[in-house]
């Protein structure tokens, strides 16, 4: 997708402070963080948002949901941490191009979505 963000970031060819990446899936930290630890996990495929996945995409998205534990045990999260899909404009969706949001490093305070 030429026009979106994650793609572009995906290709390099906007900047990103990246945690993981292979040939399918990246991790980078988001730009304006919600907690101590707060990462996106993305596939370099780009898919519009989870109400748009398909089953071809299974694969795809039982590797990201695998790596995330992984990946936030690494970024410190020991105890725990938070996952977060946002999907479309009603749900508070902001990038079209479906991400996990990895959220970590301080516990979740009552009222705190
Ligand atoms: P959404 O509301 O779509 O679930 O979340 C989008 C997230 O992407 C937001 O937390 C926002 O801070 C992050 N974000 C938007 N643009 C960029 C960017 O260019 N770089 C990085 N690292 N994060 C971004
Ligand atoms: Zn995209």
């Amino acid at each position: 997708m030429d026009n979106c963000i994650f793609c572009k970031i995906a290709r390099k060819e906007i900047p990103s402070n990246a945690v993981y990446e292979d040939d399918d899936i990246l991790a980078f930290h988001d730009i304006n963080p919600a907690a101590p630890v707060h990462f996106l996990l993305i596939p370099k495929l780009h898919i519009d948002s989870l109400a748009e996945v398909q089953d071809n995409h299974q694969d795809l998205l039982g590797k990201m949901l695998l790596l995330a534990p992984k990946l936030a045990k690494a970024q410190g999260c020991e105890d725990g941490f938070r996952t977060i899909i946002n999907t479309g404009r009603a749900g508070g969706q902001e990038v079209f191009h479906i991400h996990f949001h990895i959220i970590g490093g301080r516990e979740r305070l009552p009222g705190m979505i």
